[in-house]
């Protein structure tokens, strides 16, 4: 483990390195291309860039050639080196190109610093590596279209992206999770597995196969199962509901932009985007007595949000999807613990999926959009800040990207190819139940205003599901599998005996098939691995003879002479 001293020296070392190899990317490129005029070349999350105003655009092709010629500077050995020189002076160095001048016109100081290796010189505020040589793992990766001040009406640049390393290990480690991730998009192995699919008529709208329907259907029962455990009633409230409630709640002044409404004889309703307010309606149905806190009512709600097509990305960013919602209506002094609470539900639910890395972050009050008053978010925003410290998780502040209507617990996970993902959030409400102007009767019979807390888990189901997909790369485990095991009779002669085996698990609820196609075995192992299935029940003439099966695991490993009593028993304990 490194100390945050150790990690920040490493952080601060790496964000050099990128930074003197963008340079050095640049110093190639003006060798290569005389004429090209520079602009900016910033270090990013995952690497750096350059924007470039060249006479040609760069084809994908040339990055090998500017790779090349990025090696053979480093091994020039320049000593890169810094100084200050005044605005006059730079003006006249970058006196051919509008964008560096344009740079120079804005930078507050009296002096501008500038960087030089070799005969090479940039605009840098410094943060180098002391030598070109010292640049040796990089990639380029990529070549696009920019604009200058990412501004689209301003003039059209080209980018080059790239990435470095302190070690050719993390450099080839990086590339491979690049490899993978193209190789295990979701979209692609949705189509190979045959598990859902978008159609051109309904943009944003997933369609869920047989396969993947069983996948998030055994998300959502072990979702049911969560929060059964944790004592939350599980609700439905309507798709469609009238303009009033959205005006009552503020999403019809804070989310309009994000809804689609549509009349009902002479009354407008919006399809929901959120379900909070039928929630509400539910709470306030009738009287609550405060024996009933804290209430807790789940939902698995369709919510539909309005969308531009061209921000559409597989189920990662869709127009239709459903939110594991749920809604925890709780007085003051129970707030905390109810937090906490929840944290640990969301925490048991990464695990259950293999998930190792999570983070923590508070999302807090927007700058404009939002309701209720600035006590109330205080008091809220601390809640979730005390209940992250008493659980003992880390967290770092999202100034002003909470919901219009209260501050927010965003959790990110972090999948097998190192990305994060954000997906559980938990809010904590004062303006809806104030809005709605619900009570519950105390103890002593007098009323109060219960605080509304926001969960979920999930997130998005669809979206989840997604992330599943790649985070697993198609290999679900058995309890989560689409197909959990498929019978493999070796030759006709077992036709019966398997059929009978197959009968016996899918009637236990099993997701199993028979494989039917009359292949030799080689054929049939072949096609159930393709198919990412994690069990196959191989049946030849000595297990018949024995009444037992050879269960074959999808990395290999074979288990022999299993009699249907351990195989359920080996089954049973993979499900759990
Ligand atoms: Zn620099
Ligand atoms: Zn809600």
């Amino acid at each position: 483990m490194k100390t945050s001293a150790e990690s920040s020296k490493h952080a601060q070392n790496l964000s050099n390195l990128r930074h003197s190899t963008a340079h050095l990317l640049a110093h190639a490129v003006t060798e290569l291309y005389p004429d090209t005029l520079l602009t900016i070349g910033p270090v990013t999350d995952e690497g750096f860039f350059y924007d470039f105003l060249p006479t040609t655009n760069f084809k994908e092709e040339e990055l090998a050639i500017i790779e090349a010629r990025m090696h053979e500077i480093a091994a020039r050995a320049l000593p890169i080196t810094q100084e200050e020189i005044s605005k006059k002076e730079a003006q006249k160095l970058f006196a051919d190109n509008p964008y560096k001048l344009e740079l120079i016109e804005n930078i507050t100081d009296e002096m501008v610093g500038i960087s030089r290796q070799g005969d090479f010189f940039d605009l840098c505020r410094g943060g180098h590596v002391a030598n070109t040589k010292n640049i040796k793992h990089f990639k380029l990766t990529a070549t696009s279209g920019s604009y200058w001040r990412a501004d689209k009406t301003k003039q059209a640049l080209q980018r080059i992206s790239g990435t470095a390393f302190e070690s050719q290990q993390e450099l080839d480690e990086y590339e491979q999770l690049k490899k993978d991730a193209i190789l295990y998009d979701h979209r692609r192995l949705g189509k190979q597995m045959d598990l859902f699919s978008i159609s051109d008529l309904a943009a944003g709208f997933p369609f869920f196969h047989p396969k993947g329907c069983a996948v998030l259907n055994t998300m959502i029962a072990y979702m049911r199962g969560l929060q059964r455990k944790h004592h939350y009633q599980e609700v439905l409230t309507p798709v469609m509901m009238s303009d009033e409630l959205w005006k009552t709640s503020g999403h019809y002044y804070f989310y309009k932009d994000n809804m689609y409404f549509a009349d009902l004889e002479d009354a407008s309703y919006a399809i929901k985007p959120m379900n909070c307010p039928g929630s509400i309606l539910i709470y306030a149905s009738r009287p609550r007595s405060y024996r009933e806190l804290p209430l807790r009512m789940s939902e698995f709600g369709h919510v539909v949000r309005r969308e531009l097509s061209g921000v559409l990305h597989g189920l990662m960013r869709v127009r239709g999807f459903t939110q594991d919602d749920a809604h925890t209506y709780c007085t003051k002094d129970q707030l905390e613990d109810q937090i906490i609470n929840i944290i640990k539900i969301i925490k048991e639910m990464i695990q259950k999926f293999d998930i190792k890395n999570m983070h923590f972050a508070i999302a807090t009050k927007p700058a404009t959009k939002y309701i209720g008053s600035d006590e109330l978010w205080d008091t809220a925003t601390n809640a979730l800040k005390t209940a992250l410290e008493r659980v003992g998780e880390p967290y770092r502040i999202k100034e002003g990207e909470g919901a219009f209507y209260g501050p927010k617990i965003e959790v990110g996970i972090q999948d097998s190819m190192k990305r994060f993902w954000q997906c559980s959030t938990v809010q904590v409400d004062f303006s809806l139940p104030e809005r709605f102007d619900i009570h519950y009767i105390t103890k002593e019979g007098t009323k109060e205003r219960p605080i509304m807390i926001h969960q979920a888990n999930f997130g998005s189901l669809e979206r989840f599901f997604g992330i599943l997909v790649e985070h697993y790369k198609g290999n679900f485990p058995f309890w989560l599998a689409p197909v959990q095991a498929r019978v493999l009779p070796i030759t006709d002669a077992q036709r019966t005996y398997a059929q009978k085996l197959y009968e016996d698990l899918y009637a236990c609820g099993y997701r199993v098939e028979i494989d039917t196609s009359g292949d030799p075995l080689s054929g049939q192992i072949k096609s159930a691995q393709e198919e990412k299935i994690p069990l196959m029940i191989v049946i030849g003439k000595k297990e018949e003879e024995a009444k037992t099966v050879t269960l074959r695991h999808r990395d290999g490993k074979q288990e022999m002479g299993l009699d249907y009593q351990a195989l359920l028993c080996r089954f049973e304990e993979l499900q759990r």
